[in-house]
């Protein structure tokens, strides 16, 4: 099989890994890239099966990775659309209290949310009537620069940019090793050999596993979790106008289900969050064994279903029964009836576990000599993707003449 020159490799042809691959491009013309999917197409997993929501950046822990990469990242995503004419649209979003309980959560995300620099304000129930006239609550968060774009279309666009850019972007590439030498790395791939000179994993599902073919230990697991979804059906669309979020549970690293308006027309409400039995298990039904049995033996993966077991089994409660998960949307949507939703493909997340059970919530790249490894992108990647891409090309700007 052929080889082939690069200056940087990525692999991964995930939302992180375009993003990178483009912001190269942007930043250093000439410079050959080369982006490696194992897939027959680009965004196969996350980024192909997510929400579509533009996140404003008002979950996030002040400082964190997330919150400054989501604004910054944002910005850049929307100004990305507009030039490339990609569809979005910035609707804005109500997150909603329904109860006297969920009131002091409310009010620290507001808080967060000011200190991120978000645009926001606490709605009474007469103002969250006109912006969702049939959401239930007694206060909400009205967020108007949150927005909607499909992502899958923005890789496309992406890809386009970087081949223009005489870059490679080639699908059906599995990388099977990644080997450091003097002045250069040595990647395999189903597809032929690349010789690079430094390398970008971003593995999504896969980032533990791609990064320890790179001598990394990233120290942290990737266990995965599905989130199913409805669709309204079109009697029932006039429902939601936008995006309608429930008070997420502090300790859960999940949104909660949630109603979405989709780009090309639509609303789906989910995902909700139960253990799948395959890193890329779209069904119930599909099981990989050395995936199942990673998880159920990972001490991480035991001391967080020892804490969170109720929760989990509410999950997978919902996630069997319907009139369950109608139960929780109900919540948010009491008018919602199980005859007006329709099941549609779910997405599965890839959620960093670290040994002793903690949830590794914030973004992490580690690097080594010439690799750099995206161990955990978790939403709002998607959003933040751009500005994760600036971040890692300028990590390896130095190993780049
Ligand atoms: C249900 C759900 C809803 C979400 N909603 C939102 C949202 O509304 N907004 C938002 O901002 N974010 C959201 N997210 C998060 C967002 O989708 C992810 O953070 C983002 O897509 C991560 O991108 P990625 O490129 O890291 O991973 P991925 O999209 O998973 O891409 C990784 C790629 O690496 C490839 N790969 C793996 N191993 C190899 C190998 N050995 N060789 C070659 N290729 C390999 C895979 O095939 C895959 O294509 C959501 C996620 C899910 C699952």
């Amino acid at each position: 099989m052929s080889t082939h020159k690069a200056d940087m490799a990525i692999i991964g042809g995930g939302i992180v890994g375009l993003a990178t691959a483009y912001r190269l491009t942007e930043q250093f013309p000439g410079k050959r890239v080369i982006v490696l999917e194992k897939e027959a197409e680009l965004a196969h997993h996350q980024t192909g099966h997510n929400s579509g929501v533009l996140h404003s950046g008002i979950y996030y822990k002040p400082g964190s990775l997330k919150a400054t990469n989501c604004r910054i990242g944002k910005q850049a995503m929307e100004a990305f659309c507009e030039a490339e004419g990609i569809p979005y649209d910035v609707c804005g979003k109500v997150i909603v209290a329904v109860d006297e309980s969920e009131l002091p959560a409310l009010e620290r995300i507001h808080e967060r949310g000011q200190a991120n620099g978000v645009t926001c304000e606490v709605i009474d129930r007469d103002r969250l009537s006109e912006l969702e006239p049939h959401s239930a609550g007694i206060r909400a968060i009205h967020v108007p620069e949150a927005g909607i774009v499909d992502y899958k279309q923005v890789c496309e666009r992406m890809a386009e940019k970087v081949q223009q850019a005489e870059g490679e972007v080639r699908t059906n590439s599995r990388v099977t090793s990644i080997e450091q030498r003097d002045g250069g790395v040595i990647v395999e791939s189903t597809s032929g050999t690349v010789e690079a000179g430094c390398v970008v994993t971003c593995g999504g599902l896969q980032s533990d596993r791609v990064a320890r073919l790179s001598g990394t230990d990233p120290k942290l697991k990737i266990v995965p979790f599905r989130g199913e979804y409805f669709e309204l059906k079109p009697e029932a669309a006039h429902l939601c106008r936008n995006l309608i979020y429930p008070v997420p549970n502090p300790q859960f690293p999940f949104l909660g289900v949630h109603f979405t308006r989709m780009i090309h027309g639509g609303i789906e409400c989910g995902p909700n969050a139960v253990l799948a039995f395959a890193r890329e298990g779209y069904r119930k039904t599909d099981i990989n064994l050395r995936d199942l049995f990673e998880s159920l033996t990972y001490p991480g993966f035991l001391r967080l279903a020892a804490k969170h077991w109720k929760m989990g089994m509410g999950e997978m409660w919902r996630s069997f029964s319907k009139a369950a998960f109608v139960k929780a949307l109900q919540r948010l949507m009491p008018e919602i009836r199980k005859e007006h939703l329709v099941a549609v493909p779910a997405g599965v997340r890839a959620m960093a576990l670290a040994r002793d059970g903690g949830l590794i919530d914030d973004f992490l790249i580690v690097e080594n000599e010439r690799v750099v490894n995206v161990c955990n992108a978790p939403s709002p990647a998607a959003t933040a993707s751009l500005n994760i891409g600036k971040l890692v090309v300028e990590r390896l700007e130095s190993r780049l003449s």
